[in-house]
């Protein structure tokens, strides 16, 4: 069937998928449809919402700066809300990482930090280009992207343009020795440029969280043989594991950083990738073929840098911790009653990100019960966008006690024939 619009949706199979509510206002945690329903977004408009929808200090941000500048190239000129953010940034993160570069969005920033870390090897005069990364990852959908992610159903057909990487499998609980060994191994066998990791936590693999401890190790046993550790904090950065940053928990420093989704508060798309001295070094040099070769046509946007700051200013002003290690309870709290409910397995949290594995025959992505579970939350104006069997929440920072356990309320009257 066609559909009378021309869109083409993300991760959306439009043979299937039924009605498409349009959304003409959003506010605090809360999307507002052309018909006049009300729809909880538990999941932050796919994690990008932090403090909430049109959180004013970040809109007036952008208003006031639309009123001096909008797009300025930033090949060879730069402008006041770049060099602020910059400088901000660099202050609130590990002082080994000196340098940043600006991009648009979580997959740009990764495909900067793979190119980064290549780089690096290559004008140091080191023959490495293996990249090591965990099973079940996610860092996005361009190809560099889908490359160090997860091998499935979603990029199957791009397959021939992947290139290789070497797999360490998930650290599940009670098998972390097992993927230490792997990657002490990896290393061992043969010259390792990088190892990728999304820090504590799997996002898009199914929310499955590792220990800080484990984070820590990998760390190590990559100093030790000179691997560098990027960390892509996309989706955990911005409070979402309970710290700013995944790794604070881990107390390690990576080698270079990936920075999105949470960067501007969730309302303009930016990105930064933040790497140590020494790799901004290597291509420090009067032979331009050591130029760091990339660039987005919107690289570092004034009116996203402006919300960027913004937000940061809203870190430093107000109470976020607080509200963060508030939504963290409410969750603790509501979880407790699913622990010994036979209909769900693996229980779990990480700060304000909360899921929980639906008992069900076939659990792939593409199980039917991932869409139908959708529609059962959607029916109830509410935004949850399960992962196949596995239900999570990761509301914006603003939601109510009352507004999250009706989310849960909702999972608790989840029946398998809905
Ligand atoms: C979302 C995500 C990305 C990709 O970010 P986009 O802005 O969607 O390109 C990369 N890495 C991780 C860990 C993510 O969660």
């Amino acid at each position: 069937m066609t559909s009378a619009s021309p869109v083409w949706h993300p991760f959306t199979q439009h043979a299937v998928h039924g009605e498409i509510p349009t959304i003409v206002r959003t506010d605090g945690a809360w999307l507002e449809a052309a018909d006049g329903r009300k729809i909880f977004d538990a999941i932050s408009s796919w994690w990008v919402i932090t403090h909430g929808h049109r959180y004013a200090p970040i809109t007036e941000a952008i208003r006031t700066e639309t009123e001096r500048l909008d797009q300025v190239i930033f090949a060879g000129f730069t402008h006041p809300p770049a060099e602020e953010l910059a400088q901000r940034l660099i202050g609130i993160t590990p002082p080994e990482l000196t340098h940043l570069f600006f991009s648009d969005s979580g997959s740009t920033s990764v495909e900067v930090a793979l190119k980064m870390a290549l780089g690096y090897w290559l004008h140091s005069g080191e023959d490495r280009r293996h990249i090591l990364a965990l099973e079940g990852a996610y860092h996005g959908d361009t190809i560099g992207g889908m490359s160090v992610g997860a091998r499935g159903v979603f990029n199957a057909p791009y397959e021939p343009l992947l290139f290789d990487v070497g797999r360490l499998a998930f650290p599940h609980p009670g098998r972390e020795q097992a993927t230490l060994d792997a990657l002490e191994k990896a290393c061992r066998e043969r010259p390792v440029a990088a190892l990728i990791v999304e820090p504590l936590i799997l996002g898009a693999g199914g929310m499955l969280i590792y220990q800080p401890a484990v984070l820590a190790e990998m760390a190590t046993i990559c100093a030790r043989h000179g691997v560098l550790l990027i960390a892509d904090e996309v989706m955990t950065g911005w409070g979402r594991t309970g710290t700013l940053f995944a790794c604070e928990q881990a107390r390690i420093v990576p080698d270079i950083a990936c920075y999105s989704k949470g960067l501007t508060g969730g309302v303009l798309p930016l990105a930064v990738t933040l790497c140590r001295q020494a790799i901004f070094d290597a291509h420090y040099a009067e032979d331009r073929r050591k130029t760091f070769f990339h660039s987005s046509s919107y690289t570092a946007n004034p009116i996203a840098c402006a919300a960027a700051l913004a937000n940061l200013r809203v870190w430093q002003s107000e109470p976020v911790k607080e509200r963060i290690a508030a939504l963290a309870g409410v969750h603790t709290k509501a979880l407790e009653r699913f622990r010994d409910d036979r209909r769900f397995l693996n229980v779990r949290q990480l700060g304000t990100i909360a899921a929980l594995d639906l008992v069900v025959q076939d659990a792939g992505y593409l199980a039917d019960i991932g869409p139908r579970l959708y529609r059962h939350f959607l029916a109830r104006g509410m935004l949850v966008r399960p992962l196949g069997n596995t239900i999570y929440l990761m509301p914006p920072y603003c939601s109510t006690a009352a507004e999250i356990n009706a989310v849960y309320e909702a999972i608790a009257a989840v029946d398998l024939d809905c």
